[in-house]
Formats: structure tokens, sequence, C-alpha cells
């Protein structure tokens, strides 16, 4: 039997496919003895499977790649994934924070949600631990060999996810069959990723959070980037929202600041100058204790610059004061280390995106050809905007192939 559609990967973006296929013939190929590991997974656990608010402000969530994500986003927006969810049976809720759940908070019942719609459509089949050893093409049918036989479809999607978290099945096994196929896949690195530092000061801080920081990133020669956002201190250095979204940017090496306190260096100083010409006999406390920081970073500010607490505001000389509001405005963390492939939560990079069509997803090569979900050098934020993304994706694809049955 010749398929109207081949689908590489039972995980969010392939089954949320095949669960608007219907009534086309619909193979989903998935290695895994179980579908969707990483949808289970998500939120943990708990599927933060959107964002609330308005489709506009989700472009800028996934780095440099707005013009290509915003055809299949507003195709497919937030409201409509809740939508397709809340007409299944799946209640869906929104927190403070914005992040949308099922109101269950099992990401269980998302999977079930799209297992019961790909088993409304008897024209639809899954195969599960399934190995796939060859695709081939032949100008008008896709051939996908396994160890289970060969499958032939009009149209072949790629929905194999990144190549982080391998655990669950991601290793990148897409990028070999685009590349097969002639299209171009921009180095895949972790993302989604926390810092690990060595600063032992900053290391004793586990568990303390900031609410909207700044930090700033600065490298030789090039233009220093700041960002904003919450951040968490952990036992082995720096993550939470700020850190995580913006992990695609860092590297081995680099120079964080932090600002605690959130006044530039000259105006801190000059408010330090005022304080102490008015109290040169209070100690180097009585100044702390004017800043709206927590009571566990002052031991760590005054370690770290070499000052000491029972220091009169009169005997803190240039050089100790600069370094105690250096400490304050732009407190220095070189970038050990970013969090390793095993438990990055998306991957940087994949299929080049200009090899594929950002209206339909189809490739520009190959006739029939599709790439969903993150196998595309596509990552966004922390929040939902992954998910999404598959989502989007899929339906795009979808939509697409209903339209152009090829037969
Ligand atoms: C711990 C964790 C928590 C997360 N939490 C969230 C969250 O709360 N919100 C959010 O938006 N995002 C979250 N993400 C990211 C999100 O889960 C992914 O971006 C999303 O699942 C990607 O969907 P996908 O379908 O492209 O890939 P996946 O869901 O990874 O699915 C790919 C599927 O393809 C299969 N596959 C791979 N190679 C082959 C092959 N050769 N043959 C057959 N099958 C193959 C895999 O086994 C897998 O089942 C989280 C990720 C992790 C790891």
């Amino acid at each position: 039997m010749k398929y109207d559609a081949i689908i590489i990967g039972g995980g969010a973006a392939g089954l949320y496919l095949a669960a608007h296929l219907s009534p086309l013939k619909v193979l989903v190929l998935e290695k895994n003895n179980r579908l969707g590991l990483k949808l289970l997974a998500s939120g943990s656990g708990q599927c933060n499977l959107t964002h609330g608010g308005d489709i506009k402000a989700f472009y800028s969530h996934y780095g440099e790649h707005k013009n290509f994500v915003k055809f299949s986003l507003s195709h497919h927006d937030n409201k409509a994934v809740i939508r397709y969810f809340e007409s299944h049976g799946l209640k869906c809720t929104e927190r403070e924070d914005g992040k949308v759940f099922p109101a269950t908070l099992r990401s269980n019942d998302v999977l079930e949600t799209l297992l019961n719609a790909i088993r409304d459509n008897r024209n639809a089949k899954i195969m599960k631990e399934v190995k796939l050893t060859e695709v081939l093409f032949d100008e008008s049918t896709y051939t996908v060999r396994t160890d289970h036989g060969d499958f032939c479809s009009t149209n072949l999607i790629v929905a194999t996810g990144g190549m982080t978290y391998s655990r669950l099945g991601t290793t990148g096994d897409g990028y070999v069959i685009a590349e097969k196929l002639g299209h171009r896949v921009v180095e895949a690195k972790p993302g989604l990723t926390s810092v690990h530092c060595d600063d032992r000061n900053l290391l004793e801080l586990s568990g303390l959070t900031f609410k909207n920081i700044h930090i700033s990133m600065g490298r030789e020669g090039q233009k220093t980037r700041r960002f904003t956002g919450d951040l968490l201190l952990t036992h082995f250095g720096l993550s939470g929202p700020v850190i995580l979204d913006n992990s695609r940017n860092f590297e081995k090496g680099d120079r964080l600041e932090i600002q605690f306190v959130d006044m530039t260096y000259e105006a801190l100083d000059r408010f330090f100058l005022g304080i102490a010409g008015d109290n040169g006999e209070k100690p180097l406390a009585f100044f702390m204790n004017k800043l709206d920081i927590p009571d566990r970073l002052k031991p760590v500010i005054l370690a770290s610059s070499g000052a000491k607490k029972e220091l009169r505001l009169s005997e803190v000389t240039k050089p100790i004061r600069k370094e105690f509001i250096k400490h304050l405005t732009a407190y220095p963390v070189k970038v050990q280390s970013l969090t390793g492939e095993a438990s990055a939560m998306v991957t940087v990079g994949g299929v080049a995106l200009e090899d594929v069509s950002a209206k339909h997803l189809m490739s520009r090569l190959k006739e029939g050809l599709y790439f969903i979900g993150e196998v595309l050098d596509i990552d966004g934020d922390s929040g939902g905007y992954n998910l999404q993304w598959a989502f989007s994706s899929a339906k795009t694809v979808a939509d697409h192939i209903i339209k152009n049955n090829r037969q």
C-alpha cells in the first residue's frame, strides 16, 4: 500500500500532524517503544504546552528566526492550539506567568488526546520500535526502508526532534536524513542550558532568585549585550529564564556581569559617597542595608570584593570602594561550561531554514518532503514556545498536504 504521508517520529510535532491528517492514509514510524516521550517529560510532567497573550509577541522568542516562524505561528496560533485541545475534551489553564498547561497538569492527557484523535482516523497507522535504515526518493515516491520492511508514500515528513536529551530517542537522525537528501544542516548544540561557574561565594547562594535582573555579556571586539529576566542561583552556577532563554548566545569562557543593584556604577558610587559623607562612623553594613538586596547576598558581595563589613564608611579606600560598587552593579561570572547535551531541553541548530519554505515547511529541494518541530534550526525560549512551534509547524504541514494531496 502507498501512504499519503509517512511521518518519521512520534513526538509532539509528528503526533499533532497525524491527528490533523484524517482521512488520509498516514503512517507514523517511531523508534521508541513509547510515543511522545519528550512531550511526557515536558514541564516536569505537567506539559507547558503554549503561552498566553498575542501570537505576535511570540515571534521574538525564537532567537534570530522571527521571520521564519511567524508564518506557521500565525497560521495556527496559541489560541488555536488551546481550542484544539479543549474541543477534544482537555481543558487548559493559564498561569499568572502566562504559561499554559492542561488543567489536569498531566502531560499524559495531552498525549492521550492526540492518540485518540489519530485512532479516529481508520486510515492512520502507528508503528513503534521501528529501525529506519534508508530513505529513497524516485521523483514521485518516497521509500522508507526499515527493519519491518519498506514503506512508500507521496509525502514524507521528518519529525525526529533534535539531538539533546537523547535518552528520550532524539539522536539527531533527522539531520542525517536531511543531508542524504541534499539539505544543509546547521551545527547542532545544546539550548536552554544553565551556566556552570566556579565562584565558590556565588555557589553558596544556591536557591536564591532575583526578579527582572539585568545580565550583560561582553566579548572582546564585540558590542556588550544585555539580557533581562528572572535569575536563579544554583549549586553549580546560574539558571532561571534570563540564563536559559539567552543561553544560545553564551559560550565557554564568556564573561557575564550580574547587576544586583538596578543603578549604574556611577550612580551607586555617588549614592555611596553621599551616605558616607554624612555617616562616616557607620560600618559598611549600614550602607548595604540601604540597598534593596537579599541578606544572603550581602556577605558574598563583601567577600568577593575584598571589603570587611566592620570597615567604617570613612575608612573605605577608593580601590575598595571601586571593587565593592563593581560587584553590586556588575558582578563578574566566567562561564566555565554550559549544561551538556544530556540535559539540555532543546537543540540549537538543525535543518537549515534556507532549504525549507517558511510558508509550507516543504523542502526547497524535494517536492513532498517536509520538516517540522525541533529538527529544524528553530529553538524557542522556555515558557511553552517549543511545543507551540511543534504544534504550529505540524498544522501548517497538515493543511498544505491536505490541500495539495498528491496521489
Ligand atoms: C525535560 C524537557 C522538558 C521540556 N519542557 C517543555 C515545556 O514545558 N514546554 C515546551 O514548550 N517545550 C518543552 N520542552 C521542549 C519540547 O519538549 C520539544 O521542543 C518538543 O517535544 C519537540 O517536538 P518534536 O516533535 O519536534 O520532537 P520530539 O518530541 O523530541 O519527538 C521526536 C520523536 O522522533 C523520534 N525519532 C527520532 N529519530 C527517529 C528515527 N530515526 N526513527 C523513528 N523515530 C525517531 C523520537 O524517538 C521522538 O519520539 C522540554 C524538553 C525537555 C527535554
